[in-house]
Order: structure tokens, then sequence, then C-alpha cells
């Protein structure tokens, strides 16, 4: 406990210092928890890519992020690394820590396939209790489930209908919010259980999101859902 307490007073330095004009180009580069730095190392991540080199270093200060990037350039990572940091860093894993992260995915498929690449980078190292929260489960086993959780990968749905209906679900520590893929939970007409969602949370949190496209209705839900975000858009090379 001691000597986790001289390594995180060790990374806020670290993050503090980091230059976000700076282009780092590998995750050895960058101020991270050696738990999320050996996970890295074990799934074969060495280099950033494009979205990850701009967003990780911002996110890991602390800042809102509307991040754009198509379809395969990382953003998983973009966002599931400073999840994991910024909580450790907080000292917000553990039994007793409460929710600190709800991220938000369109579909069943990609909540899993989220809450795999975490199980992958931090699944050994960090002592986070996560889970998924997508349905397919009764209502009564994933509520005791989510007592326990730091960090939740869910769909709109099923977690409005848990902060709407479960007494005991509290949100009050939660500091991060994801919303992957938002032009689909735009499309897929998620937007009222979103802005219902957004009501329940606590507004101090740090606030990512990510889409695979700019459009009208992400700006739409990145005005409610953001504060002063850094917009990051990766094109590709011409
Ligand atoms: P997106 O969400 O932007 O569609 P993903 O996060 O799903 O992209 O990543 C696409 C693929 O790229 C995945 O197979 C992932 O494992 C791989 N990938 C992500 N980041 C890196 C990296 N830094 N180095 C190597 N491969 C990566
Ligand atoms: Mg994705």
């Amino acid at each position: 406990r001691k000597r986790d307490n001289v390594d995180v007073e060790k990374l806020e330095e670290a993050v503090r210092e980091l230059d976000t004009k700076a282009s780092y180009t590998s995750f050895s580069d960058l101020p991270l928890s050696a738990p999320t730095a050996e996970g890295l190392k074990s799934a074969h991540f060495s280099s950033l890519t494009d979205i990850q080199a701009k967003a990780i270093p911002l996110a890991l200060k602390g800042s809102d992020i509307l991040g754009a990037a198509k379809t395969g350039s990382g953003k998983t990572l973009a966002f599931l690394i400073p999840v994991l940091e910024n909580l450790y860093r907080a000292q917000c894993i553990g039994p007793d820590a409460g929710l600190g992260a709800i991220i938000i995915s369109p579909t069943r498929e990609l909540a899993i396939q989220i809450f795999e690449v975490l199980r992958k980078i931090g699944g050994k190292g960090h002592l986070f209790a996560a889970g998924l929260i997508i349905g397919g489960k009764g209502l009564r086993e994933e509520r005791d489930a989510l007592a326990r959780m730091n960090i939740v990968v869910c769909t709109p749905g099923r977690i409005l209908q848990h902060l709407s209906q479960t007494s005991s679900f509290n949100v009050d520590n939660l500091r991060m919010l994801v919303l992957d893929e938002a032009d689909r939970i735009m499309d897929m007409g998620f937007k009222k259980d979103v802005d219902a969602i957004i009501e329940y949370l606590p507004p101090d949190r740090q606030t990512l999101l990510f889409s695979a496209t700019q459009t009208k209705r992400v700006s739409d839900l990145s005005r409610l859902a953001l504060k002063e975000p850094e917009y990051i858009s990766v094109h590709e090379a011409a």
C-alpha cells in the first residue's frame, strides 16, 4: 500500500509533466502504471496508433475528448488506457472504491469486444473489478455484480434500466464516462437513453467520446456530454 502511494505520486508528477504537444510514438514513452505497461507488453502492443498518440496524453491529463477516427484505427485503447490509468492514479480501483467508469457501447457485441481488450491489458496486474451489463442475464444478477464493479462496459438501454430501477446503484464515485461509437449510438436511436444516463452521473466527471464519423448528431451529443473538449480528428494520409 505504501509502495503504491509512492508509485502513484511519481506517476502523478510524470503525468503533470507530460507534454501534450509532443508526439509520442511508443507506449513506453508514456507515464503508465506498471500493470498497464505490462499488460500492453504481454498483448504485444508497443507503438501508438495516430488516434492513441493524440488522445491518450490529453486524456491522462484529465481533458474531455471528442475523438474521430475511422474503424480499425485503435480507438479502444485510446479510451481504455486513460480509464485504467486515471482510476489507478486516483486510487479508485479495488473492492471498496465503487464504480469509477462507465463505458457505453451501441451493441452487445461491441461491448464484449471492449471488455475483452480491457481484460487483456488490465486483467492480470490491476486489481479492478470490471463487468459487462448488456442484458442477457437477470436484472438481479446484474445488480449484485454491479455493486462490486469499478468499471462497467454496457449498452445504453440496460445501464439506464439499472440507474432508474436499482436504488442501491450508486454512481457518486464515478469519474469517467466513455461513449464509444457515438455515431452508431445516435444512429440506433439511443439519444434519449444517453441523455437520461447523463442526468444520473456526477457533472464533474471526465468524458471521452469516440466515433468513426463526425456527424451533426455526434456534435449534438457532445455538446450535452462534454465540457470544453479537445477535438481530435485523424484523417487518412492522402
Ligand atoms: P477502432 O475502435 O478504431 O475500430 P480497435 O480499437 O478495435 O479500432 O482496433 C483495431 C485493431 O487494431 C485491433 O485488432 C487492435 O488489436 C489493433 N490495435 C489497436 N491499437 C494497436 C496498437 N497500438 N498497436 C498494434 N495494434 C493495435
Ligand atoms: Mg471501436
